[in-house]
C-alpha cells in the first residue's frame, strides 16, 4: 500500500484518433513538473499516475499548474483482491468526517469478482457498520469516497481541481508581448492555456526603466514558465525609437506610433521562432492605444495574427485571473514601463493613419529595427 496522485485529465477526452498523441503530451508536461521531486509517472489505462516522490504536497502543488491537467488526487494504491482490506482502508479515510457520504466504485478491471454497485454497497455497508451515526446520500453527498478498480485498487475522497485546457506544446507556438503590467502575463497564460508554446518579448528603455523594471518581467515571465514548461524571453532595447519617435512625430500619436514599433519587432521575432501569432494583454477601449480605431492601426504593421484573449474583459475580471494565476503581486510592483515613460497628455483615441505614416517617414525604420535586433538580450527561464 502507498500514497500516489491519480491524475485526470479534461478536454483531451474529446480528442478521437489523436488522443494518444495528446496523452503523451500530457506525460511529458507531468514529469517535467515533477522533475525536482522526482516523481515516477506513468500512463495506466486513461489515467496518468505519479509515484515515488520526495514530496507528494509539492508534486501535488505542481501537477495541478499543468495545462491539460483537470484535477488530481492524493490516492491510496492497494492490491485489489484483498476486498475486506480495502473496505478498512475506505473507512480510514473518513475518518474525521461527519455527514453524508457515498462510495462511488469504477471498476475497469471486468475481470473483478463484483461489479461497481456491489462494491459500493459493500463497502457503503462496512463503513455504516462501523460508523452507524454517518448517512449515505448518493444525490448531494458532502463527501464522495472513490474507489478504481484497476490493476490495483485505488482509493480517494479529494479531487484537488487543476488548470484545464490543453498540454503545452499541441496548439503551435505563439510570441507574446510580456509588459511589466496586469495584463499581458494573464493574456499569455490564457493562450498557453490552449496549449500553445510561449516565447516573450519585452521592450526595455534603459535608463528611462530601471533594471529593476527588466528584473520584474523576467521574475513576471519565471512565474508563468511553471505552467508554460519554460519561456524564452527577448529583452529588446526600446529607447532609441522611442527618443526618435518622442522628437519627431505628433504628440498625440507617440503611443500609437510606438506600439506599430513594438509589434513590427515582435513580428520579426515571432518569424524568426516560427511562431503563428503575437499575443498582448490588450482590452477594447482600456487606453487610448486600445480602442478599436488604434487596435486597427497596430495590427496594420504585422503579416500574422494577433491574438488579445482579454479583448472583452473588464480589469476587475484580469485582476482576479492575475490572483489566481499568482502574477498579480509581482504585475502590481511599482516599477515603470516603456509606455509610461514618454505618455502625451492627449493620445489620439481615432489616430489617423495619414499622420502615422507621415510620423514613421521621419524615422528609419529599417536600421532602427534592425539595431534593436541586433541588441536584444535573450533569457531562457
Ligand atoms: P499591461 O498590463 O499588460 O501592461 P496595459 O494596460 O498597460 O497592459 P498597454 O501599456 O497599452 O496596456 O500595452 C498593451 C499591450 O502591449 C500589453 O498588454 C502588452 O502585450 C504590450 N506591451 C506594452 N508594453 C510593453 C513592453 N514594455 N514590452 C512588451 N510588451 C508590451
Ligand atoms: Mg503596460
Amino acid at each position: 500500500m502507498r500514497e500516489i496522485l491519480l491524475v485526470r485529465f479534461g478536454e483531451i477526452h474529446l480528442k478521437g484518433l489523436n488522443r494518444p498523441y495528446f496523452m503523451r503530451m500530457l506525460v511529458e508536461r507531468v514529469k517535467n513538473a515533477v522533475k525536482e521531486v522526482k516523481g515516477h509517472v506513468w500512463l495506466n489505462d486513461g489515467r496518468v499516475f505519479v509515484s515515488d516522490m520526495t514530496d507528494i504536497d509539492e508534486a501535488l502543488r505542481r501537477v495541478t499548474k499543468v495545462f491539460g491537467v483537470h484535477s488530481v488526487c492524493k490516492a491510496v494504491e492497494m492490491e485489489k483482491d484483498d476486498f475486506e482490506g480495502i473496505c478498512a482502508e475506505g473507512l480510514r479515510l473518513l475518518e474525521g468526517h461527519t455527514g453524508t457520504f457515498k462510495v462511488n466504485a469504477r471498476r475497469s478491471d471486468k475481470r473483478y469478482p463484483m461489479d461497481s454497485p456491489t462494491i459500493n454497497i459493500e463497502m457503503g455497508g462496512y463503513i455504516l457498520q462501523r460508523r452507524p451515526e454517518l448517512k449515505v446520500d448518493v444525490k448531494k453527498p458532502e463527501l464522495t469516497l472513490s474507489v478504481e478498480i484497476r490493476d490495483k485498487a485505488y482509493l480517494y475522497t479529494k479531487p484537488v481541481m487543476a488548470v484545464g485546457g490543453m498540454p503545452v506544446g499541441t496548439g503551435g507556438r505563439a510570441t507574446l508581448l510580456l509588459s511589466g503590467g496586469i495584463d499581458s502575463p494573464v493574456a499569455g497564460w490564457m493562450i498557453a492555456k490552449r496549449g500553445v508554446s510561449m516565447s516573450a518579448v519585452h521592450f526595455h528603455s534603459f535608463p528611462y526603466t530601471s533594471d529593476r523594471a527588466k528584473e520584474k518581467v523576467l521574475d513576471l515571465a519565471r512565474i508563468l514558465s511553471e505552467s508554460l514548461c519554460g519561456i524564452r524571453v527577448h529583452v529588446v532595447p526600446f529607447t532609441e525609437i522611442q527618443m526618435q519617435i518622442h522628437e519627431k512625430c505628433h504628440e498625440d500619436y507617440t503611443t500609437i506610433i510606438m506600439r506599430r514599433y513594438m509589434m513590427r519587432i515582435a513580428n520579426a521575432i515571432a518569424r524568426k521562432e516560427r511562431a503563428l501569432g503575437l499575443v498582448t494583454g490588450e482590452s477594447i477601449g482600456q487606453v487610448a492605444s486600445q480602442t478599436m480605431y488604434a487596435l486597427t492601426c497596430t495590427d496594420e504593421v504585422v503579416d500574422m495574427p494577433v491574438y488579445r484573449p482579454l479583448i472583452g474583459f473588464d480589469k476587475q475580471e484580469i485582476i482576479d485571473i492575475a490572483e489566481k494565476i499568482g502574477t498579480m503581486e509581482t504585475s502590481s510592483l511599482p516599477f515603470e514601463d516603456c509606455c509610461t515613460v514618454f505618455t502625451p497628455r492627449h493620445p489620439a483615441t481615432k489616430p489617423k493613419m495619414e499622420i502615422i505614416l507621415e510620423g514613421e517617414a521621419k524615422l528609419d525604420s529599417e536600421a532602427l529595427i534592425q539595431a534593436a535586433l541586433d541588441n536584444t538580450e535573450i533569457y531562457e527561464l
